[in-house]
This record gives structure tokens, C-alpha cells and sequence, in this order.
């Protein structure tokens, strides 16, 4: 086949993979204008579509953002901040300064301090080599702070572009669609592409005369958690409403598992309370200490699930690191799935998670 190029957005058509970039349903082929199904729904319905490509895909077609002049809004995930936030991301965008947004807000309980999460978010950044501009906290699906971040962007772009980035499922698709929203009329949003020539897979939602809301596919970041269990399972250990803590008092010489994807054994310290967020659904398992090598060997998969059996092949062995809370309240981060609060004052504790997913470690949140 010729090789056919979006009309919208620059992306190669295809035909075989509907997430990625340039899908089109085989049927359009025979258009006159040939649209991807990303371009096609946010003309017709004004609606934005999430599409995913590989990491260094990403980077080719991202690194032209740095010959540009523009404002980049980095939308993560706050119950994923390790594996949404792109370390890559100065590298590819150069000079161009960076407003971090922290989305899914809406699934803290009430009581959490989010000026704390803002400095955690700021110095997780900083941590990671990325200079942020400033930090926002929304929920793009019920609209939690969408109003002051728009005005905010407003001062921040200064009359440039704004180049919309994330890695896949932090929200971002749902984050522009309300942005649409707040922004654009009643016509036609979708332009031309803006590198005329470049299988970019890039779209354009226009602001004003001169500049435009840019969004780009979502980066696919392997570490994630999503990747290692089923799409049923994604549903279950994401959550999906206000997070319900459950709170444990747990002595020494017990473990907690948080379905068969981590595990936190108390080793040490007073009776003390774990208070545990994590999604509504996701099974939490108490038992000694001594018995959960043999648990996990027998009943990871079934019992401690997810993983289930099949997508059990595919998770990375878990990894343990060691832990000694001190004087404050501290989180213990799992990316991708939550955290456990605890207030034990010298209690050591030993973490276990999936090979390449790295826990953090917070002042508490709650
Ligand atoms: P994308 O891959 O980054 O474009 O992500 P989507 O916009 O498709 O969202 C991924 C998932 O997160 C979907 O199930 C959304 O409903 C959900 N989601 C997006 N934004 C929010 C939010 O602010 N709060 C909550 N609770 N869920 C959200």
C-alpha cells in the first residue's frame, strides 16, 4: 500500500492497530480526504481519543517541540507519579519551560493536605531532573481546579502554543477534552498538521488566530504498573471513586499484601497503625510474617490476585527494600497502585514490589 498520510494530524494511516497513532477503520480508505479516527472524532464530536507510541517514537517526533516556542503541560497521574512523570522530557523539549499538572485529584479522601502533595510533586520532579514552572492539582473528570489552571495557562503561555504531554491512561485525552470545552466554540477544532511533511501524529486544537493547544500521543512507559496485569485488572487497581483508607494495627512479624502485586512486612517496632489507600477493590491480605513466603509461592494468582494466572507470566519478581520510619508520619509509596501511612515512630519495615517499579518514600499526605 502507498503510504497515505493523515489529513489532520500528519500521522502515517494504518490500518491494523486501532491505539496507535493513524488508525483508521479500513472502510475510510475509500474518502477523499483521508482522516485518522483520532482526527476524524475530534472534528466531528469535538472529542479527543487517547493513541499510544513507543517511547522512542515519542522522543523523534517530541524533539521537534524543541525548534519551537511553546509552553508544555505535562499531565501525570498523582497515584502514578513515578511512572508518568518523563525523566526524558528536558532533553526533548529543550529551553521551553514546563507547567507540571497533577490529575485525579478527586480521588484523595477530603483530609489530605494538598499543599504537601504539591511539594512532593515539585521535588519528585526535582528529583527526577525536571524543572517544573509550576505545579497544579485537578481532576480533569470532575473538573476540580480546571477554571484557575485555564487563567493560569493564559499568563504562562505568554501568546505561544501549548504542547499537551503524558504518558498513556494519566487522563490526559479526558484533561483536553475539558479544556475543548473551556475554550473553543462551536466550530470545526482540528487543523492542519503543524509539521507539514512529519509522521507526527500531533493535533491541533486552535486557541486563537495565531496558536493552538497541541496534543501529543500518550507515551507508553513499560514500567507502569497497568502494563503488568489484565485490562480487568487495570480497572480493579485503579481507583475509581474517593479512596476509603483501611487501617490495620499490625504487630511485628506480620505482612500485608496488597494482591499479589507488593507486599510490606512489619519487622520491627510498637503495635502501630498502617493505613492503607489504595483502590476500593484491590484485596489487602493480613497474615504472620512467617508464613508469606510459603502465601505468596502457593497463591499468588489466585488468593493474592491480581495478577491473575496468565498475566502472572509477565510481572517481574518482586524486589524487597528496607525501611526504618522515622519521627514523622511517613507514606510509603507504591507507584501505580497507592500508599500505606504509617505513624510507628522506629518501626522498620521491609517492601516488596514488582522488579523496575520503584517505591518512594513521603512526609504523610493524610
Ligand atoms: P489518557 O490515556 O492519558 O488519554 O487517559 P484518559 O483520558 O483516557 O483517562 C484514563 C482513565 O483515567 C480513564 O478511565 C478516565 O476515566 C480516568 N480519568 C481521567 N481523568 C480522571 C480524573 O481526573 N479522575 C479520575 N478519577 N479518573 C480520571
Amino acid at each position: 500500500m502507498e503510504s497515505i498520510y493523515c489529513q489532520g494530524c500528519g500521522a502515517k494511516i494504518q490500518t491494523s492497530n486501532p491505539e496507535s497513532a493513524g488508525y483508521t477503520p479500513k472502510s475510510s480508505l475509500a474518502k477523499e480526504n483521508i482522516l485518522c479516527q483520532r482526527c476524524f472524532r475530534l472534528k466531528h464530536y469535538n472529542e479527543v481519543q487517547d493513541v499510544s507510541i513507543t517511547d522512542d517514537d515519542f522522543l523523534e517526533m517530541v524533539s521537534s517541540i524543541r525548534k519551537t516556542e511553546g509552553l508544555v503541560v505535562h499531565v501525570i497521574d498523582i497515584f502514578d507519579v513515578d511512572g508518568s512523570l518523563i525523566k526524558s522530557l528536558p532533553r526533548i523539549i529543550g529551553d521551553n519551560p514546563i507547567v507540571l499538572v497533577g490529575n485525579k485529584i478527586d480521588l484523595l479522601p477530603q483530609s489530605t493536605n494538598k499543599r504537601r502533595l504539591t511539594q512532593w510533586l515539585k521535588s519528585q520532579a526535582k528529583e527526577a531532573g525536571v524543572t517544573v514552572s509550576d505545579v497544579f492539582l485537578i481532576s480533569s473528570k470532575q473538573g476540580h481546579g480546571i477554571q484557575t489552571l485555564t487563567h493560569q495557562l493564559e499568563d504562562y503561555r505568554a501568546g505561544r502554543d501549548i504542547y499537551i504531554v503524558g504518558t498513556t491512561n494519566v487522563g490526559k485525552s479526558t484533561f483536553i477534552n475539558r479544556l475543548i470545552k473551556e475554550t473553543s466554540g462551536e466550530n470545526d477544532v482540528i487543523t492542519t498538521s503543524y509539521f507539514p511533511g512529519t509522521t507526527l501524529g500531533f493535533i491541533e486544537i486552535p486557541l486563537d488566530n495565531k496558536t493552538s493547544i497541541i496534543d501529543t500521543p500518550g507515551i507508553v512507559n513499560k514500567q507502569q504498573m497497568v502494563h503488568y496485569v489484565s485490562d480487568k485488572d487495570v480497572k480493579l487497581i485503579t481507583p475509581n471513586k474517593e479512596i476509603k483508607p483501611r487501617v490495620y494495627q499490625l504487630n511485628s512479624s506480620q505482612t500485608l499484601f496488597f494482591g499479589g502485586l507488593a507486599r510490606l512486612d512489619f519487622i520491627k517496632g510498637d503495635q502501630s497503625s498502617f493505613v492503607c489507600y489504595f483502590s476500593n477493590q484491590l484485596p489487602i491480605h493480613r497474615t504472620k510474617l512467617e508464613n508469606a513466603d510459603a502465601l505468596y509461592e502457593n497463591h499468588v494468582g489466585d488468593l493474592l490476585s491480581p495478577p491473575n494466572a496468565k498475566t502472572l507470566e509477565n510481572l517481574p519478581r518482586l524486589t524487597k527494600s528496607t525501611y526504618r520510619i522515622t519521627g514523622d508520619k511517613t507514606d510509603i509509596v507504591f507507584p501505580g497502585l497507592g500508599w500505606v501511612s504509617i505513624a510507628g515512630a522506629g518501626a522498620t519495615v521491609i517492601v516488596h514490589s514488582p522488579k523496575g517499579v520503584a517505591i518512594s518514600v513521603r512526609k504523610s499526605l493524610v
